[in-house]
């Protein structure tokens, strides 16, 4: 290139760059701001976004008269949600058997309907307002790193995806009665610890494979097989020495225990802590992801599944059941994470469905606050993700929502109103109607 020509072009590239930026500036006006650190609503709030971050966050008064702004002056702005507990390459219909319909998936579903399909249901969170998904496992071999990366390089629009790989378990994984001469079908959706150096090795294949985060089985229920204690304890050093958090389904007490010992970060379900258990996770700074479903939900699955809607004090123990272990859990000082293990197919996009865990907290007597710090900071803070999003400050991205309504007097209704989305400065959802 010639040096004129070459100035001519630095001259109206640094111009379409200074426009660029320009256009990319954006304020938004905020009835109200919840502060997901602070745990607290602040009133008529502006955030200054430049591309897909915030730049600052104030008053009114920071917004200068020619600024483009988004007016939600009528509306309370949260950032976007985090469901910390989902499988968006996995579905099923309630009738399904889990075991049966996995098997089902890894031979007759390839890998390249299930991505696609996947991608229509991660799509689907970023309608609600969840920006960020931490997807723990039940998704092949790495279908989950190829779809976070493809929303990542905007090949196509969704959440955040935060990650796993294949679930690292014991002999069989969660699925069920498959006979020994097909073993092998297993590792296609999990990954099968056999000793304490191969549960080393597991982890460095998926920091290999560049997983956001480890997850295990430390109980396979119904399966009767489980990890020991010394390989929990072999992945979490190895995940640790790699920056990576692990985090652990449990679903009876014995393997939480197990767990926590071993040093996980986070008990996914935990269905049947004990008290004891619920202390020593506070002490050890553990976090735990509640993963039961509302009333709504149990009415709707059970239609779906063809059972006796008639008879329902099964439904009335478990629901009684979870609100006591979620309020002993509180009451002990265990960090509450929200995530809703959605992936039975309800009829509706899956992140409307997903949205009932808030619905499940409400119901077990949390207060609005509390349930979205789980949903935003404190979820974001087990990521050791808690600068960049779940919060609305500077340096964050700008992941930023708006719903419609009264958030402390009428929680469920309003979260149900999303009426702005923006995921990276981008903004997906503009319904103001
Ligand atoms: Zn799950």
């Amino acid at each position: 290139m010639q040096k004129n020509s070459f100035l001519t072009f630095l001259f109206v590239f640094c111009g379409l760059s200074i426009l660029l930026a320009q256009q990319k500036e954006v304020y938004i006006k905020a009835g109200f701001l919840y502060d997901s650190e602070e745990n607290t609503l602040l009133k008529n709030q502006s955030i200054h976004i430049e591309g897909n971050k915030i730049i600052a966050v104030g008053g009114f008064n920071l917004i200068p008269a020619d600024a483009k702004v988004i007016d939600l002056s009528e509306y309370t702005v949260l950032p976007g949600l985090i469901d910390a507990h989902t499988h968006v390459l996995f579905s099923q219909e309630a009738k399904d058997d889990f075991s049966e319909h996995s098997i089902h998936s890894l031979t007759m579903e390839s890998d390249a309907l299930r991505t696609l399909r996947g991608a229509k249901r991660a799509k689907s969170y970023l309608d609600v307002g969840i920006t960020s998904i931490k997807d723990l496992g039940n998704s092949g071999l790495y279908l989950d790193v190829a779809l976070r990366d493809a929303i990542n390089e905007g090949t196509i629009e969704g959440p955040r995806i935060f990650a796993s790989g294949p679930i690292l378990a014991a002999i069989g994984g969660q699925m069920y009665g498959v006979s020994p001469k097909h073993q092998d079908l297993i590792d296609l959706e999990y990954r099968i610890i056999k000793t304490v150096e191969d549960a080393k090795n597991a982890v460095r294949e998926h920091q290999n494979q560049q997983v956001d985060l480890i997850k295990i089985c430390a109980d396979n229920i119904p399966n009767n097989t489980r990890l020991t204690i010394e390989e929990i304890k072999a992945i979490v050093e190895t995940a640790h020495s790699y920056n990576l958090t692990v985090t652990a389904h449990s679903t009876n007490n014995q393997s939480a225990w197990n767990a926590i010992k071993a040093g996980v970060d986070g008990i996914e379900h935990g269905f049947n802590l004990a008290d004891s258990t619920l202390v020593l996770m506070a002490k050890n700074k553990v976090f735990l992801v509640p993963t039961e479903n509302s009333s709504n939900y149990m009415d709707t699955y059970n239609k779906l599944a063809g059972y006796d809607t008639e008879n329902t004090d099964w439904v009335k123990q478990y629901l009684s059941k979870m609100k006591s272990r979620l309020q002993r859990a509180i009451a002990n000082g265990v960090t509450i994470v929200a995530g809703s293990d959605n992936y039975t197919a309800l009829g509706m996009p899956r992140g409307n469905s997903s949205k009932d865990m808030l619905r499940t907290y409400f119901e077990s007597d949390m207060k609005p606050l509390n349930i979205l710090r789980s949903a935003t900071y404190l979820s974001a803070l087990h990521l050791n993700k808690e600068t960049k999003i779940g919060v609305i400050k500077p340096n964050a991205y700008a992941d930023i929502i708006a719903v419609k309504g009264n958030l402390l007097n009428d929680f469920l209704h309003t979260m149900e109103n999303v009426i702005f989305v923006m995921k990276d400065g981008e903004t997906y959802i503009e319904n103001f109607n």
